[in-house]
């Protein structure tokens, strides 16, 4: 039986100021490096696009109306329970993530070796096979605040499909 036909497609995108001293979590797994994102949550900027891409994709608002900054419940929140909460608003509207592509934008530090158990933890989240999730990572060719290392971006884009589609 082939798979069923994706139903909407959705983009996100985020980007946090790194500083000394922070952790750097990406897709929820930690990376040793001497930086990390500046934000209201754990600034994990794998998640917080991936949650726009859902939200994007099931016409749902934004990851800043669904999760203010302005409301402290979401101060240091673990980018986890937004997922979650996303999804769970997703099933209402009769989706289902099938896929995901992603890309890491980052000069430092290289992600060649973390990007399978980046691409495990996303997939595990979703509860899609993590052959349904893909990982990509770029640096910024040492452009702009990407390059220079003052900031991590994440671009994701994430396609749904009908959930009584099978
Ligand atoms: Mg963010």
């Amino acid at each position: 039986m082939s798979p069923p036909a994706l139903h909407r497609i959705g983009i996100g995108t985020d980007l946090h100021a790194l500083a000394p001293g922070r952790p750097l979590v990406l897709g929820s797994v930690r990376i040793p490096f001497e930086k990390g994102p500046l934000g209201h949550s754990d600034g994990d900027v794998v998640l917080h696009a991936l949650i726009d891409a859902v939200s994007g994709a099931a016409g749902m608002p934004d990851i800043g109306e669904q999760f203010p900054d302005s409301d402290p419940r979401h101060r240091d929140a673990d980018s986890r329970d937004l997922v979650r909460h996303t999804l769970h608003a997703l099933r209402t509207t009769g989706h289902r993530v099938a896929c995901v592509d992603l890309i890491i934008h980052a000069e430092k530090p290289k992600l060649s070796a973390y990007k399978d158990a980046i691409r495990r933890s996303v997939a595990e989240l979703l509860g899609l096979d993590p052959a349904r999730v893909a990982i990509k990572a770029k640096t910024n060719e040492g452009l702009d605040a990407v390059g220079r290392g003052e900031a991590i971006a994440c671009t994701a884009v994430v396609g749904l499909v009908l959930t009584d589609s099978g």
